[in-house]
């Protein structure tokens, strides 16, 4: 039996790795709803559309239709994101676009219009989805949710480090504040605040390595498919 599989948690919290990881080792279609937000933010920075204190929500509302955004898989196993027919993978992932879609994260016709081009694509399960609202609005059945968490400071840093290596100039300093300005835009707007659902297991992998987590996960999946197929 396929499920559907809900990851949800705080920014760099390590969730899509996870998600990619499960997806591979289930063989189920991994879908990264934050790219979506950062797709339609990467739109918008090119019109004009967004600046440092305003959003232009009218023109966002009017146009928002028109974007086509999907998945493609790499050969090497990852996966692009493709907007309008182009690769934005690269340019969906600075600091600029991630606070970008932070900021078009909280209008709520955005919302209402990702959240259900999610769940179209989760229609015949065996998706393993991860953001920030799956388990409590796009997929509030799911038959497995996980709330990842893990210390800010190690997030930071391990945030940190991937930008260091993609050549982006910044420091520790910048990104720990960015991780706290995202963590509480994320847990208090109005719009499906970050929280976990109720009947999510709640995952902190701040002292577990990649495999460690992995193989956890893992064990909990299995558990799960064991459990509904009793
Ligand atoms: O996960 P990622 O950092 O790529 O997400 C980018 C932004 O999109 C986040 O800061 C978050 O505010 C927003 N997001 C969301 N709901 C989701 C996924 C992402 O609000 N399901």
């Amino acid at each position: 039996m396929k499920i559907i599989v809900a990851i949800d948690g705080f920014s760099s919290c390590g969730k899509s790795t996870m998600a990619k990881g499960l997806a591979a080792y289930a063989g189920y279609t991994y879908v990264d709803t934050g790219a979506m937000y950062r797709a339609v933010a990467l739109y918008c920075i090119r019109k004009g559309w967004i600046t440092e204190d305003h959003v232009d929500e009218t023109q966002l509302q009017a146009h928002i239709h028109e974007l086509d955004i999907c998945f493609r898989r790499r050969p090497d196993g990852g996966q692009d994101t493709i907007l309008n027919g182009e690769n934005v993978e690269k340019l969906i992932r600075t600091l600029d676009v991630g606070n970008a879609a932070s900021r078009v994260s909280t209008i709520g016709f955005v919302r209402r219009e990702l959240v259900k081009r999610q769940q179209a694509m989760g229609e015949k399960k065996g998706i393993v989805m991860d953001g920030r609202d799956i388990g409590t609005v796009v997929f509030p059945n799911a038959e497995l949710k996980i709330f990842v968490t893990a210390r800010p400071e190690v997030r930071a840093q391990r945030r940190y480090q991937e930008l260091l290596a993609k050549g982006e100039q910044t420091t520790f300093e910048k990104v720990l504040d960015n991780v706290r300005e995202r963590d509480f835009r994320d847990t208090h707007r109005t719009e499906s605040p970050l929280k976990q659902a109720e009947d999510a297991i709640l995952f902190d992998n701040s002292e577990l390595t990649r495999t460690e987590q992995m193989e956890k996960l893992e064990r909990i999946f299995d558990k799960a498919v064991h459990n509904l197929s009793l």
